[in-house]
């Protein structure tokens, strides 16, 4: 099954250009007229991100077009060294797609009025562009190239010493920013330590908050609420290194992507029965001139939502997880950290969790969180943990402490 949002015309257009203009795709095969352009279009081969890591740069890049040319940022992807993407985007595309995306979301627009988005990051140290985003660096280290700031940062989030969040605290106040770009899990923390150390967050700011790197599981939303709630509109995004802005939730939560600056394109995942209804994110990027990408499958797993209440036209979607994420019970169905995050929810005993799969079909799902749970809620969520693993061999375990992966992510479904 296919399913497609945006404009064929225009996507079949960059195709076109993309077969003239790149060497990467100038090696293939010529595109074949077809009888319709949505028939030649899916015949067009898709792309991953091997195909563009292996070929960057000249090989992706436009005729004529340099990665030193004016107006052109350079990020990175997160990942182990050798799997490490660079990719180049104009600064004016990054806008227009931020802005799209922004217009989904009503009480984020006060920014599209602002001179200039200037950003916080504050994420883990591997999804940061800059090396140096340790506390022995000055303020202007960290400044990337597009003015945003990343705020230092420990590889082991958990056990970040005291003076380290204390500056990351200061310095999303003196640098002055209008948006947090934040992992929500390191914004959690942060929280936690400022209301036990009577750090006041000045909330007379206007700042929006926006959630990225990692799931934002409904446990942290419900501790991010705590702070920003009537006061800094909080919102998800889904941004991709080699794009930018690909979608922003909602004010009714839902992630809308944008349909506009990307033809998307979604390919059901195959499944034992209707109840997986999971669907892989494919992108071709609309009026790139600098590095085109056709048909890139990005990995990420949807479910599609239908029409959401907000009234916007773009693709309501519910982001489940990248696809290595997902593990297969021996029924053959998939459990997705969109699914686990939904069955969690956000009982006031819960802060984080994480299923962990081991060796010969053990279940591990480990919490933390300020409160003791009651028995029967504890109960209650393991039975219904046991429908979702299709298993009853789980065991459930309250921890102080959870392991990061290498790189400083946090993985709400791991195996191991
Ligand atoms: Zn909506």
């Amino acid at each position: 099954m296919h399913k497609a949002f945006g404009n064929l015309d225009a996507a079949w257009k960059e195709a076109s250009f993309a077969y003239k203009s790149v060497p990467f795709f100038r090696s293939r095969p010529a595109l074949t007229p077809a009888a319709s352009p949505a028939a030649g279009f899916l015949d067009i081969p898709m792309t991953s991100k091997p195909d563009y890591r292996k070929n960057f740069p000249a090989g992706v890049l436009a005729d004529g077009r340099s990665v030193n040319d004016p107006y052109v940022q350079r990020y990175q992807s997160s990942g182990t060294s050798g799997d490490r993407l660079v990719s180049v985007i104009h600064a004016f595309k990054l806008a227009d797609r931020m802005a799209n995306c922004l217009s989904v979301n009503k009480s984020l627009s006060f920014l599209l009025d602002e001179p200039k988005i200037r950003m916080c990051r504050y994420a883990a140290p591997n999804c940061s562009d800059v090396e140096c985003s340790n506390p022995n660096t000055s303020m202007e280290d960290r400044i990337l190239q597009d003015g945003t700031l990343v705020l230092p940062v420990y590889h082991d989030l958990l056990t970040t010493p005291e003076p380290m969040l204390k500056r990351a605290f200061e310095e999303l106040h003196s640098y002055e920013p209008n948006v947090w770009y934040v992992d929500p899990m390191h914004l959690s923390v942060l929280i936690k330590k400022a209301r036990a150390s009577g750090w006041k967050f000045d909330m007379n700011r206007k700042v929006s908050v926006l959630l990225t790197y990692t799931f934002a599981t409904q446990a942290l939303l419900r501790q991010l609420a705590t702070l920003c709630e009537g006061h800094f509109p909080v919102a998800s995004v889904m941004a991709m290194s080699e794009f930018g802005f690909v979608g922003l939730a909602c004010e009714e939560g839902n992630l809308h992507l944008n349909d506009k600056d990307y033809y998307l394109e979604f390919i059901q995942m195959e499944a034992p029965d209707d109840r997986d209804d999971l669907w892989e994110l494919v992108i071709t990027s609309v009026g790139d001139r600098l590095c085109p990408h056709i048909r890139y499958r990005t990995n990420d797993i949807y479910r599609l939502l239908g029409k959401c209440k907000c009234g916007s036209t773009m693709p309501a979607v519910a982001f489940q997880g990248r696809m290595k994420d997902l593990v297969r019970l021996p029924s053959g169905r998939y459990v997705t950290p969109g699914e686990l995050d939904a069955l969690v929810g956000a009982p006031k005993w819960i802060d984080i969790f994480q299923l962990t799969f081991q060796k010969g079909g053990h279940f591990v799902f480990r919490y933390s969180g300020e409160t003791e749970p009651a028995a029967d809620e504890l109960a209650t969520l393991r039975s219904k943990l046991e429908d979702l693993l299709e298993s009853k061999a789980l065991r459930m375990e309250a921890v102080q402490y959870f392991p990061f992966e290498r790189g400083g992510k946090f993985q709400l479904v791991r195996t191991g």
